[in-house]
């Protein structure tokens, strides 16, 4: 039954070709995370030339056919403007992840104090935010708020929390069941716990019913493989967000770009349990390019080869590090997916490649549908069981 989650555990699995619902059922099956079987991202639809509908009528023929009969989601990932989202209510989506990162002012982190004033001057509401939090002197009321870290915190979200307020407004007047996630994952710089708790309080405080929340944090969350960072340091951090949730207690920590961060897991899941939305999306096309790797090379040559020309166009949107000159040779196929380099080429070239190759693609993973659902079975089972087990 397709339907909001609210606060259950929950995983999204982005499907880029249509095809991989039955390999994320399989693996969500007996797991206490709720599935989101449908997810796209507008620039994601744009790039795979899918509606929606599309996105989630695939979703739903495997749903029906598996009778997977308990709750499930569809997410309408990384909304930027109010136009974008009416086709994904019109669909029937439950889920909408609003990304206001293009509010964000990144520059205030680095603002000497005189330009930050008078940025701050410029919000109407700094003396109500002032006495909100700080008390008479100026110090903190709440973690370590002091005027100078609250002007920053509001300089640098201000307009992006009011965004987000907007597009769920605008959500309201349309339909009123749904979950809605605010993520600033995309943004330029981390979110410091402190400015974590300001975002929250806001949203709190300005009436958004928010049921998760994407920080961008520190260290690299790049497409497609594991977190790359220092762990300690990145432990010590998610204490401090961990805290913050905790003081709320009313919306899931999520975590975006989740696909293949397995040394971050049992992490996650020693902060927050079972609070947590995880959602992956091009790790199932990657599954789908070992399939082809496996029966048709020639195919996946092809395409690795029209990758390499488009790579350094198709990554600009995205977090990857990978570079051509450290691609390794074609000579050993399957294990290729396995490479840094490889993963994350494959992984933001799929629009050129789904434009040329989209058809030939599909057809060889319907006839090799069991080769693709096992292969998304054991890459997910991996991703699910280390989500339970706790650092
Ligand atoms: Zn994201």
């Amino acid at each position: 039954m397709l339907s909001p989650l609210g606060l259950t555990p929950s995983f999204g699995f982005g499907d880029r070709l249509g095809l991989a619902t039955p390999g994320h059922i399989v693996s969500v099956r007996g797991t206490k995370f709720a599935p989101i079987f449908a997810q796209q991202s507008v620039r994601e639809n744009a790039r795979t030339g899918r509606t929606p509908q599309q996105v989630l009528d695939d979703a739903r023929r495997a749903v029906d056919a598996a009778k997977w009969d308990a709750p499930w989601g569809a997410d309408a990932d990384h909304l930027k403007t109010v136009e974008d989202i009416l086709p994904f209510v019109e669909a029937g989506y439950t889920f909408f992840t609003v990304d206001p990162g293009e509010h964000v002012d990144n520059a205030a982190d680095s603002d000497p104090l005189s330009i930050l004033k008078r940025k701050a001057a410029s919000f109407i509401n700094w003396d109500h935010l002032s006495m909100l939090y700080l008390d008479q002197n100026g110090e903190q009321v709440w973690g370590n708020f002091e005027a100078v870290s609250l002007q920053r915190a509001m300089v640098k979200y201000g307009n992006a929390i009011q965004h987000a307020v907007s597009m769920f407004q605008y959500l309201s007047e349309l339909t009123d069941a749904f979950d809605f996630e605010v993520s600033v994952d995309e943004t330029d710089s981390p979110t410091t716990p402190l400015e974590h708790f300001f975002i929250a309080n806001e949203l709190t405080r300005l009436g958004v019913r928010f049921t998760s929340l994407a920080p961008r944090f520190i260290g690299r969350f790049e497409k497609g493989v594991d977190y790359i960072g220092d762990l300690n340091a990145l432990d010590a951090e998610l204490a401090k967000h961990a805290a913050v949730t905790a003081h709320f207690g009313t919306y899931k920590l999520s975590l975006h770009s989740g696909s293949d961060k397995f040394s971050v897991y049992p992490l996650i899941a020693k902060y927050w349990g079972g609070l947590i939305h995880v959602k992956t999306a091009g790790t199932s096309y990657l599954e789908a390019l070992r399939v082809l790797a496996k029966c048709t090379p020639d195919l996946f040559l092809k395409i690795y080869e029209l990758g390499c020309e488009y790579y350094e166009i198709d990554k600009r949107t995205y977090h990857v590090s990978a570079q051509l000159d450290q691609l390794p040779s074609t000579d050993d196929l399957p294990s290729l997916l396995d490479h840094f380099h490889a993963r994350e080429m494959l992984h933001v070239t799929f629009g050129s490649t789904l434009a040329q190759f989209g058809a030939e693609i599909k057809q060889v993973l319907m006839k090799h549908e069991t080769a693709y659902l096992e292969g998304l079975r054991t890459h997910f089972e991996k991703h699910l069981q280390l989500l339970q087990t706790s650092a």
